[in-house]
Parts: C-alpha cells; sequence; structure tokens
C-alpha cells in the first residue's frame, strides 16, 4: 500500500478541504459553515487535544467530516527516535479511541519527516496526507483577499488545501472562518462540488496518480532538505 500522498487524481474534477492543529474554539464555526454549504472536510487534530474537545469532534464525525492524526504535541517528525514517533501517533490514536473514533490518515507537522519516520508509519499501516495547496492562512501578515486569491489560481482537479483552524504556538486562526467560506463558493461556481476524503477513498490506487505523487515527493524533499 502506498504511504504518501500529494493530490487526488487530477482527472477528476475533485478537491479535499483539510485543517490541521486544531480543534479550537472556532472549530464549531467552520462547522457550520460546512455545513451549510454540504461539504466534508478533513481535521488533522492534536492528540493533548482530543479531552477538551470531545463534542466537536463527535460533530465532525456526524456531519461526515473525517479525522486525522497529527501528533499529540505537534511534534516535529524529523530526526526523531522511531519510539518518540510511535508514541506521538499512538497516544492521539488512544486518546481518539477513548471516544470510538479511529484513523488511518495522518499529517507531519510543519511536514517535515525523515525516512525513519515514513518506516515507522508505514509499519503503523498509516497514510501520509500532505497538500499541494498551503492556503498559507499561517502567514498573519498576508491580507485575506490575498489568501483567497492565491489559493485559487494555483488549485486544480486533484487539490489538497491545507487550512488551520488553530496555529500551534499561536492561537485560534478565527479568520479562516470566512477565508474556507468564500474559497468554497469560489469553487463550487467553477463546478467543483465532488470533495475527497481520504478514510472513504481506501483503494487509493482509484484517487491518486502515480508519477504525480513521485513528483510531489521530490519537490518536498528539495524544499525540506
Ligand atoms: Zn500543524
Amino acid at each position: 500500500m502506498r504511504t504518501i500522498f500529494f493530490h487526488g487524481d487530477r482527472n477528476k474534477k475533485q478537491i479535499a478541504i483539510t485543517f490541521d492543529d486544531g480543534p479550537s474554539s472556532i472549530t464549531f464555526k467552520i462547522l457550520k459553515v460546512l455545513k451549510k454549504e454540504n461539504i466534508p472536510a478533513t481535521f488533522f487534530i492534536m492528540g493533548k487535544k482530543v479531552n477538551n474537545n470531545k463534542k466537536v469532534l463527535k460533530q465532525m464525525i456526524k456531519q461526515g467530516c473525517e479525522i486525522g492524526n497529527h501528533t499529540y504535541n505537534h511534534t516535529d517528525l524529523n530526526f526523531k527516535s522511531s519510539k518518540v514517533i510511535r508514541t506521538e501517533l499512538l497516544d492521539t490514536d488512544r486518546k481518539l479511541g477513548d471516544i470510538n473514533i479511529k484513523t488511518k490518515i495522518m499529517r507531519c507537522p510543519h511536514f517535515r519527516f525523515d525516512s525513519k519516520a515514513v518506516s515507522v508509519i508505514k509499519k503503523l499501516k498509516k497514510m501520509m496526507i500532505f497538500v499541494d495547496i498551503d492556503s498559507l492562512d499561517w502567514i498573519k501578515i498576508l491580507p485575506m483577499k490575498f489568501i483567497i486569491f492565491f489559493v485559487l489560481i494555483r488549485v486544480r482537479n486533484g487539490s489538497i488545501i491545507g487550512f488551520h483552524d488553530y496555529l500551534e504556538g499561536i492561537g485560534d486562526n478565527k479568520r479562516v472562518v470566512s477565508i474556507v467560506r468564500d474559497v468554497i463558493r469560489k469553487l463550487k461556481k467553477r463546478g467543483y462540488t465532488n470533495w475527497l476524503l481520504f478514510l472513504r477513498c481506501w483503494s487509493f490506487n482509484i484517487i491518486f496518480n502515480k508519477s504525480g505523487n513521485l513528483m510531489g515527493y521530490i519537490f518536498f524533499y528539495i524544499i525540506f532538505f
């Protein structure tokens, strides 16, 4: 089974909306927007936040969203021991398991990892989900209009867009509620009506394109190492 994914099928008019670092006090607001627009999204959450956010996590599942593992403490998985990597992921799984939520997908904090992390994640039979469109919503000085514009000019079939409902070390990312609402509405106008969920598309060969993944992997290696 393939482990690393950077985007979905480039031949399908299908997009994944993803959020990292939450849940936070604005996650319910995001869920409201998603509900109103009738679309699902994927939330990569931190294990340490599960206890205080059980209600919102259950709401995600209730309205058809899915939850991924973003480590327990938002730990950079680059140059870490196998034990640390396993603990970060399994402790989060355990917390989610306490409220009957299971997940097989994960996202590396800061998109950083090394070959050891890949082999641990492979052994845990998890899929590493990256993005091909970083919304840049974490850069405070960028105006909202620019963020929305810059997402929309880059997005294409199969894109995985990354937003944040929380910014680890900074706080709630309040403006993402209207950013996401705008992006979704504009994407719908462009004919994107199909939304990618990873856990529901377990047979990844159907949705992911081989050569694209390889190029993405090389690209990330060039950027981050
Ligand atoms: Zn993160």
